[in-house]
């Protein structure tokens, strides 16, 4: 039997805890998720019949907090990748360092085939299901993979009136109107942007050099925008079904047109435009390479292929151990995701504390604070991989790491 995905996201825990004097408690807590719930959701659809959807929630680790992560509504979705995916949701958080532990959640359906109002009534079904687990104190779902702001919005409502109160810090990613934080719809992808723009000097890119985007969803999308605005060269783009490239570079304009209307490929065959086969992407000539959509698009099969010198990790999972191994040894430098999407978490933490205060910033507040976490965090990774001789993503974890033990160990033995 082929190592589960959690399986093989737990082997950068025992590479982390080699650099690092552990006590035994604390890999022992951080092995297993604490909880998975599953269930069925049954909803009506618009021609009148019912339809069930396998739907989960993973509280992976509360330590540090209660369990934050978002909920995918995706076809392919498992329990088994939804555990995977709360575990980096607590190491994200703790890389971070926001009061909080990881959680997610995923319905299997694909949404694009549900009509809007079927959509809304799978999203109250999935509160009605969990509103036992989630909580502003407990376990606080934001937006993932096919979700967004106006699932946010329906959910924050079905849980208002579960528990008889309004109750906004229950879920982020909200809209604006439901007490949503200016600067979260673009915060995974800003996130990555300062953090880039904090190590362009140490990475040797910046301004002019080529940028290949695997995905054009919210963090494809809006990284594309704000490289774009700063002189970065986008010459690759795809989605889910096609891709398209050019070595002279895509405007951004173009882009966002071309996929609200015909799909990227049809900005195919003009101007020096190719559409290339989607995973293409993953070997375009180029200086950033930005995953931007689902786990597992560089492999043991693809990464000797990689000729960019720099990847900035968007997606979740978007490199295997295996890859990783390969990618270090030809030298390319990993910005992985537990800090580089980080921006999304830190900006629904924003989020969640205005909700608590009833107080809420601007966006310029919005931008210094994730800036500032951003290049803190990422510089101390960045140092401690240069003083240790250890990747990005050994760094990281060992940061994370170094925080989650601490609390482990603060909260006692006798549990
Ligand atoms: N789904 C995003 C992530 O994977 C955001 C999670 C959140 O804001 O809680 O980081």
């Amino acid at each position: 039997m082929s190592a589960s995905m959690l399986d093989q996201a737990l082997t950068r825990l025992d590479d982390a805890a080699c650099h690092l004097k552990l006590d035994p408690d604390v890999l022992e807590k951080l092995k297993y998720p604490r909880e998975t719930a599953k269930t069925r959701l049954l909803i009506r659809m618009d021609d009148g019949s019912r339809k069930s959807f396998m739907a989960w929630r993973c509280r992976y680790d509360d330590t540090r907090g209660p369990t934050k992560g978002g909920i995918r509504f995706h076809p392919d979705a498992t329990a088994d990748e939804v555990e995977t995916l709360a575990f980096w949701m607590t190491f994200k958080c703790a890389v971070m360092n926001l009061p909080y532990g990881g959680g997610k959640g995923a319905v299997q359906v694909d949404p694009r085939k549900l009509s809007k109002a079927e959509l809304e009534r799978l999203s109250r079904a999935y509160m009605q299901a969990f509103s036992g687990i989630i909580g502003p104190d407990r376990d606080i779902p934001a937006p993932d993979v096919y979700t967004n702001a106006m699932i946010m919005g329906w959910m924050a409502d079905e849980y208002a009136s579960i528990v008889g109160r309004v109750s906004p810090a229950v879920i982020t990613g909200k809209p604006i109107a439901l007490g949503g934080s200016l600067g979260r719809d673009d915060a995974t992808a800003r996130g990555g942007f300062y953090l880039l723009r904090h190590l362009e000097q140490a990475l040797g890119v910046g301004p002019g050099s080529r940028v290949a985007i695997q995905g054009f969803g919210n963090a494809g999308s809006h990284i594309a925008r704000l490289l774009s605005e700063v002189g970065y060269k986008i010459v690759a783009v795809s989605d889910s079904r096609h891709g398209i490239h050019s070595d002279t570079g895509l405007s951004f304009e173009r882009l966002v047109a071309a996929k609200q209307s015909a799909g990227l490929e049809s900005l195919a065959g003009s101007d020096g435009i190719a559409a290339i086969a989607p995973d293409e992407i993953v070997g375009i000539d180029c200086d950033v390479l930005v995953p931007a959509a689902l786990e597992n698009l560089i492999h043991a099969g693809n990464a000797e292929a990689v000729k960019a010198r720099v990847i900035v990790e968007l997606a979740n999972g978007p490199v295997t151990p295996e890859a990783d191994e390969l990618l270090n040894a030809k030298g390319i430098a990993v910005l992985p995701d537990i800090l580089a999407n980080a921006g999304g978490v830190t900006v629904s933490y924003f989020e969640w504390v205005q909700n608590r205060q009833g107080y809420y910033w601007t966006i310029s507040e919005i931008h210094e604070r994730l800036k500032a976490s951003m290049e803190a965090e990422g510089r101390a990774i960045w140092d401690r991989a240069g003083a240790h001789e250890i990747t990005l993503r050994s760094a990281a974890y060992v940061h994370a790491l170094g925080r989650l033990a601490e609390a482990i160990e603060a909260h006692g033995t006798q549990q």
